[in-house]
């Protein structure tokens, strides 16, 4: 049970078995709540921190089901909308009812607090396996550094258990604070360089990309902690060639010859549906095989980046 004065997390995922992200067998944690608005967000369901309500409309049968979530909701934020409904978000107050009165699922709710035991005891579930395989637990988001307090509480946890441990970050975080309450528990920082141009990343993520480049510098010149820089390719964003050698060369100027170029993903389109998200980057938009190499190409080339670019497929 959770005491009144433990800390709680805001998450909306704990994946176990993965292999994408960090060494070994990992599981990884997705945290709730980012900074940044890049519009080809492809983890929308971490943007917000708090929890939120998700529709999957191809699951909803009005017609079939008598519509139970209309009369369970007190704010009268559902109404019938030809044969689906309509959700108003602005006064819907996520109070679960008409998920629970949902008899297909159609309505869920993404996202949920959990406390600090809670999270440590399914986590350590697969310890044994973290030690045969060299593997361990992945802290990713939304942006984890966002709880930085219980991030800290959980890292110093599970390295009191012998646990490997990694980050995820955009790199949109207090310097000062991350290196107090979080470096010293880390064994690796993975670390997303997106737009190189200031006025790009403005457009597109909806800040200055200053306090990131500022935080990989520090991060590189001050960390004992290994740190992989990863560029995630989306499609006529980040994949310009003046782009990738951008982020070549600010590497090549640290002394960093290995990146990461992170694959699209098409998916996130239906998750933004779900949470009612407009959609700002065409949903249409895919990678073929050629460009991906063309991105490999461009970034190899690039500043005497000559090894150690990997990209999954
Ligand atoms: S959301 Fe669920 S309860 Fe509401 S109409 Fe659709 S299927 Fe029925
Ligand atoms: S979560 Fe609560 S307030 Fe929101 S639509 Fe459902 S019943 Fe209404």
């Amino acid at each position: 049970m959770q005491r009144d004065c433990e800390p709680t997390a805001q998450i909306f995922d704990i994946k176990r078995d993965c292999s994408e992200d960090g060494p070994g067998i990992r599981t990884t944690v997705f945290f709730k709540g980012c900074p940044l608005s890049c519009v080809w967000c492809q983890n929308p369901e971490g943007k917000e921190r708090a929890v939120e309500l998700s529709y999957t409309s191809r699951a909803c049968h009005p017609l079939q089901c008598g519509a139970p979530c209309l009369v369970s909701c007190g704010e009268n934020s559902i109404a019938l909308s030809g044969a689906k409904i309509a959700i108003n978000r602005d006064s819907c107050r996520v109070c679960n009812k008409c998920s629970e009165a949902c008899p297909t699922a159609a309505l869920e709710l993404t996202g949920y607090s959990i406390g600090l035991e809670a999270l440590l005891y399914r986590l350590l579930i697969d310890k044994p396996f973290y030690s045969s395989s060299g593997g361990g637990v992945t802290l990713s988001g939304g942006e984890v550094t966002q709880q930085m307090v219980f991030a800290h509480q959980l890292l110093k946890a599970l390295k009191a258990e012998g646990v490997h441990t990694a980050i995820e970050t955009s790199g949109f975080f207090n310097y000062s604070r991350f290196e107090t309450l979080l470096m010293p528990w880390l064994d690796l920082i993975y670390f997303d360089l997106k737009l190189i141009d200031d006025a790009e990343s403005r457009r597109y993520t909806g800040h200055s990309n200053q306090q990131v480049l500022d935080n990989f510098s520090t991060l590189v010149e001050r960390s004992e902690v290994p740190v992989i820089p990863r560029v995630p390719l989306i499609p006529g964003i980040t994949t310009s060639e003046k782009n990738l050698s951008g982020i070549a060369g600010f590497l090549a100027d640290h002394g960093i010859d290995s990146a990461t170029l992170l694959p699209y993903n098409p998916l996130w389109g239906d998750k933004a549906d779900k949470l009612g998200i407009a959609v700002k980057y065409p949903r249409t938009t895919f990678m073929t095989p050629l460009e991906k190499r063309r991105c490999v190409t461009s970034f190899q080339t690039s500043h005497q980046i000559e090894r150690g670019v990997s990209h999954a497929n």
